[in-house]
């Protein structure tokens, strides 16, 4: 028992000191999600897969696009739509490739350089999902690839959205996917305007 609780403790100071690393990094994500929500991975945790957290700089500077492309237009939108207090939950963001492999990540993911990252939103312990996909539309925000994983098309599990930093704003693909937890449907942006706005 003893071990054990050495062993925790271990692991929490760990934790700690990787999330006070990150979090006086001075960069530029804004408000809504910080540097160690890019790095952070419960399975690399777990597995002890340290080189999780130093990632080659260009995760930065596409995590870095990603925030301020698509996930702050969209939480701004969403802040001056409502009162309601939200909770932007990131599930995933950067993997290496020991981490990907792990989660079983396709070989090719976005989440390899930082590209891409899984989000939810909640209100209180309530899913909202759609209501993030509603302000990631409705903001205007230009995205490489928007998908609506697992749950149902009303309320998907959870959204992973990528920006493609090698092209402009207006080059990027706004490609809108369904993932039903076996396959693919492309769906058009009316489709899902029509579900979420
Ligand atoms: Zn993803």
């Amino acid at each position: 028992m003893a071990l054990l609780t050495l062993g925790l403790g271990a692991f929490v100071v760990v934790a700690l000191t990787r999330k006070n690393i990150y979090a006086g990094s001075a960069l530029s994500l804004g408000q809504y999600v910080e540097p160690y929500d890019v790095v952070h991975s419960n399975t690399a945790d777990a597995r002890k897969f340290d080189e999780q957290y130093s990632p080659p700089d260009n995760v930065w500077t596409n995590a870095i696009a990603l925030a301020n492309n698509v996930i702050n237009p969209a939480m701004s939108w969403l802040t001056t739509q409502s009162n309601i207090a939200f909770d932007l939950v990131v599930d995933s963001w950067y993997r290496a490739p020991r981490t990907n492999e792990a989660v079983g990540g396709e070989d090719d993911s976005d989440h390899l350089n930082g590209s891409a990252v899984d989000l939810k939103l909640f209100s209180g312990s309530t899913l909202r999902n759609e209501l993030l996909v509603r302000a990631i539309l409705a903001s205007g925000a230009s995205f490489d690839q928007l998908i609506l994983e697992n749950g149902t098309d009303s309320q998907p599990a959870w959204i992973h959205v990528s920006y493609d930093a090698t092209k402009t704003y207006s080059q990027q693909r706004n490609e809108i996917l369904r993932y039903n937890g076996s396959s693919y449907t492309e769906k058009s942006r009316s489709w899902a305007e029509n579900l979420y706005l």
